[in-house]
């Protein structure tokens, strides 16, 4: 438990949210404790099962818990403790300056124990970039009461994100919980696209050692997705997508880059299944497109950073 008016600050990059297939246990490990990405065992109750980090955050990601997903869509996450007086509006500010909020949780620690009939409703206000306003209210007997709360921030801290297929993920994963399944299809295809133009120009720059000019031009002139994994990428490492892993490449084709074709060009309807099925298959290729050019998603850049 926090102290009184203590701020906890944590990258969601330095920690990832899994779920167990099996099970659905949640999980919070932090990228400094991860012993073995392959093998994640599951402290679920009675489960024990075993889980690579890589199938447990594509559970999170995919599964419908809401919770799951505002861990994903921010970049930092910002929580303390505070006492509120009930009825009036209490300031806070937060310990670094945010861009935006994605979410706010504000959670009562304790009932009153004045009267356990009594209830207090309280809301919240952002205001960028460093405010958060709780403004509560209560009846005739918890007004002017002391009330112990937790509160949790999903904020969006850095600039712009190096990597950009989180941020499309994110709003993949976002256009979900809002219902716009179309939406979240073509989102996780353009977090496909940026992955492999991005994961293409540095195979070819930095392995291949082409010149940009000379990288430029080839993109410019292949610039179909399903060209660029095959053709260019055989031209960066030997081996085209569909060589490296047929079952992920298929998916992908299928239940993102089709679909979403579909869906722009015909105006193709999309269930929830098929959104939940697309971000899926996205990640898959995603995170394969990653390792191939030795940048491996959890954690990696920030320890090569410090
Ligand atoms: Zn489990």
């Amino acid at each position: 438990m926090l102290d009184l008016g203590e701020q906890q600050i944590t990258s969601t990059q330095d920690q990832v949210f899994v779920s167990c297939k099996s099970c659905g246990y949640r999980q919070n490990i932090k990228a400094w404790e991860l012993a073995d990405p392959l093998r994640i065992i599951c402290n679920g109750p009675d489960c024990g099962d075993t889980y690579s980090i890589k199938e447990g955050i594509k559970n999170a990601i995919t599964s419908d818990n809401d919770f799951m997903a505002w861990c994903f869509v921010s970049d930092t996450i910002i929580s303390g403790h505070d006492t509120i007086v009930i009825g009036t509006v209490k300031e806070i500010k937060l310990k670094i300056p945010i861009r935006n909020a994605k979410k706010v949780f504000i959670l009562q620690t304790a009932p009153l124990e004045a009267d356990s009939h009594s209830r207090i409703y309280l809301e919240h206000k952002i205001i960028l970039p460093d405010i958060l306003l709780i403004i509560s209210s209560g009846d005739s007997v918890t007004s002017g009461k002391p009330c112990d709360i937790n509160w949790v921030v999903y904020a969006d801290v850095k600039s712009d994100s190096e990597e950009a297929w989180r941020e499309y993920l994110q709003r993949a994963k976002e256009s979900i919980i809002n219902g716009n399944y179309q939406g979240a299809i073509i989102e996780a295809e353009i977090a496909v696209e940026v992955t492999l133009a991005t994961v293409l120009w540095d195979l070819l720059t930095r392995k291949k050692k082409l010149s940009d000019d000379v990288v430029d031009w080839i993109l410019s002139k292949v610039q179909a997705a399903s060209d660029r994994a095959k053709k260019v990428m055989e031209l960066a490492i030997g081996k085209k997508i569909s060589d490296i892993n047929p079952g992920v490449y298929k998916s992908w084709v299928k239940l993102v880059a089709q679909k979403r074709n579909r869906i722009v060009h015909r105006g193709e309807p999309a269930t929830r299944e098929e959104a939940i099925d697309a971000i899926g298959a996205a990640f898959e290729i995603i995170w394969l497109l990653l390792e191939l050019a030795d940048k491996e998603p959890v954690g990696s850049r920030n320890r090569d950073k410090r």
